[in-house]
């Protein structure tokens, strides 16, 4: 990754005595936010290109999920503030299952295999997964967090749902979010082997969970602060229902796989990456729906499929 444009990056002073600095992304977004407040540094992005670490007063190093552009720095932001990572012990589990293994994306593989994926777009999973893998550097054996656990004044709240061991920091009405809750993306919601079974329902709680914390402003991994959360988690809520819908109308009697309903839902236009998102995140609609009583899933240890009631 080009350096030049890093050297530019800086915190900025928001208010709520919070900086944030946005480091770039080569997908997605585009960027993500990292926040400093009062010595505690929360997530570390992609740790591609450099970052303006040492320059900083970092005392302590949250982390408030697994995935790659939050962890990925981690171990470059401890080496370079000698500051201690604290991380969600459930997440850093993950963590280590994901990101610490030789085998995950095969392990991957196998599992969108059972769910109707097509050869091609698994066997994209593989190289990419492998060449991706080498290029995050969590930090090692961080002290674990858990529902209820303080950080310099902060608590800890499990919010579930995006990432399983996903943690928000709330603190003075102000709620370092993550991906937990954005403002112009709805967070990605997808259902993965070896993770809780129904991460749809858990982030469904966790949004009713973010309504009754009522924080004044939230401050997520990407895009702006939030200052409606209420109203934020309740269009994510209704977005959900509407694509529970959605996903119970493209089932019937005859069993089909979460592939074949990711084609119904999402249409057939996407490149491999775009797929597999698009089959998780019709897999945590298809499990809920089940939970629901909307629909059945058949087929344990063979092609896994649903139908309709
Ligand atoms: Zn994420």
């Amino acid at each position: 990754m080009a350096s030049a444009g890093s050297i530019e990056q800086t915190f900025v002073r928001l208010e709520d005595g919070i900086q944030r600095l946005t480091l770039p992304l080569p997908t997605g977004p585009k960027h993500v936010h990292c926040y400093l407040v009062d010595g505690t540094l929360f997530d570390t992005g992609l740790g591609l290109g450099e970052a303006p670490w040492s320059s900083a007063a970092v005392e302590r190093i949250a982390i408030t999920h697994f995935h790659p552009d939050h962890v990925g720095g981690a171990a470059a932001a401890a080496a370079a503030t000698g500051a201690p990572v604290f991380q969600g012990g459930l997440d850093y589990a993950q963590c280590e299952r994901v990101w610490g293994s030789k085998d995950w994306p095969e392990r991957m593989a196998a599992w969108f295999t059972r769910h109707g994926v097509p050869a091609a777009v698994v066997d994209d999973l593989i190289e990419q997964g492998h060449a991706f893998a080498a290029f995050i550097r969590y930090a090692l054996d961080p002290e674990l967090l858990y529902e209820g656990s303080e950080l310099d004044g902060w608590n800890v709240v499990e919010l579930p749902g995006h990432a399983d061991g996903h943690l928000g920091f709330l603190r003075d009405g102000v709620l370092i979010s993550g991906d937990h809750l954005l403002q112009r993306i709805s967070p990605a919601v997808g259902l993965y082997p070896e993770s809780r079974p129904d991460p749809l329902g858990d982030y469904l709680a966790s949004l009713a969970r973010t309504i009754e914390l009522m924080p004044r402003v939230v401050y997520p991994g990407h895009g702006e602060p939030i200052g409606n959360a209420a109203e934020r988690a309740r269009e994510l809520i209704a977005h959900h229902r509407e694509r529970l819908n959605v996903t119970a109308a493209a089932l019937s009697g005859e069993p089909r796989t979460a592939y074949d309903v990711s084609l119904a839902v999402f249409g057939a236009e996407l490149s491999p990456t775009q797929r597999r998102f698009a089959v998780a995140e019709t897999l945590s609609h298809l499990e809920r729906l089940v939970r629901e009583g909307r629909g059945a899933r058949a087929g344990d240890g063979g092609t896994v499929t649903y139908t309709g009631p």
